[in-house]
Parts: structure tokens; sequence; C-alpha cells
């Protein structure tokens, strides 16, 4: 399935299954080499980060917590447009280390608005693992720790990430053929 076609439009595969699977162990080796002895707490941003998460944790070797949470978009008032509220963070995440699991970072408005909320909550050091970053669409100054792979600006999708809900379930990364 090098060539697929999602409701209207056509992709094509950019990143190969077994490339994803290596780049992912590396990152999982980064991690587990800076992030030693600071029983990390990883929270992973639904939907789109579930299975980089799945095969990233699988990696992961030192002692560490996983929780996960959604971003409900809603519409805030006119001067900041479209709000992102963080659902489902239960745990105490005072004096912690997070890693903020991603699967993509676009423009960084998301990973900024959560670097926000999570911020009030008193971690100790919030380290970000993104297994997609499009560097020339980056509009904020974010730190990004870890990353699999940096990507040119076209749509993506597969291996999480969706088109209108779809293609999530699929092993490698398809970009758009325009
Ligand atoms: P940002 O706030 O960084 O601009 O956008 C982050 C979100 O936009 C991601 O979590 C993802 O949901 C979505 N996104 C950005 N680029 C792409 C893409 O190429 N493909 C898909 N499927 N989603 C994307």
């Amino acid at each position: 399935m090098d060539r697929i076609r999602v409701k209207d439009k056509e992709f094509e595969v950019s990143i190969p299954e077994e490339k994803i699977a290596k780049e992912v162990e590396r990152v999982a080796n980064e991690i587990n080499t800076e992030l030693a002895g600071k029983d990390p707490l990883f929270i992973s941003v639904l939907n789109g980060a579930f299975m980089f998460t799945s095969d990233l944790m699988k990696h992961i070797t030192i002692p560490c917590q996983i929780s996960f949470v959604k971003l409900a978009s809603y519409q805030g008032v006119a001067s900041t447009g479209k709000v992102k509220e963080v659902i489902g963070l239960n745990e105490d995440i005072a004096g912690r280390t997070i890693v903020i699991v991603e699967d993509i970072v676009d423009t960084g408005l998301t990973m900024q608005r959560l670097l926000e909320t999570l911020g009030t909550r008193n971690p100790k050091e919030i380290y970000i693992a993104s297994l997609l970053v499009k560097p020339e669409k980056l509009k904020v100054d974010l730190d990004i720790n870890f990353i699999a792979f940096n990507i040119p600006n076209d749509f993506i999708l597969g291996y999480g990430l969706d088109y209108d809900g779809y293609a999530r379930n699929l092993r490698q990364i398809y970009t758009v053929v325009e």
C-alpha cells in the first residue's frame, strides 16, 4: 500500500514502517539516558499520539508512569480565537518531571497552550517528545527535546494522524499528493 486514497485525497508513503520503528527506538533510548533517575510522568496527547506512545513506551526501560490527556477545542472570545482546553489530567504533577508525548508540532500553538496549562500545576520540569515537527511552520519559540522526524510542510496522515478521523490505524506515514 504505497499509494492510498482517503476520502477526496491521494496520499503516498513518505516514512515507511521500518524507518518509524528505528527512529522511535532512538528517541526512547535518548529519553532513557537523559531522564534516568528522574521518575518521569509521560503525558500522551490523544488521539494522535496513541500509536507513537505505544511504540515509544515499549522501549522505555527507566521507571516511569504514563497518563493520557485530550485537548478539547472550543471557541474562545473573539481576540483569542480557538482555545484548547486540556481534559483528563487527574495526576498531581507538582514537583514531577513531565514528558509530553505528541504526534506532531506544526505551528506550536497547541504545545504552547499545553505547556501553559501544565505549568500552572507546578511541575519540576517539562520535556517535549514529538514524533514529527514541521520546523518551517513553527510560530513560537519551543524547546522540543526529543524528535523522531523533522518533516516539510505538507499534510500527512497515518501512524496515529488522521484526515477527518480516518487513517489513524495505518502503519506508515503518508503525504498528500497534490
Ligand atoms: P499546531 O498547534 O502545532 O499548529 O498543531 C498541532 C496539531 O495540528 C496536531 O496535534 C495535529 O492534530 C494537527 N496537525 C498539524 N499538522 C498536521 C498534518 O500534517 N497532518 C495531520 N493529520 N494533523 C496535523
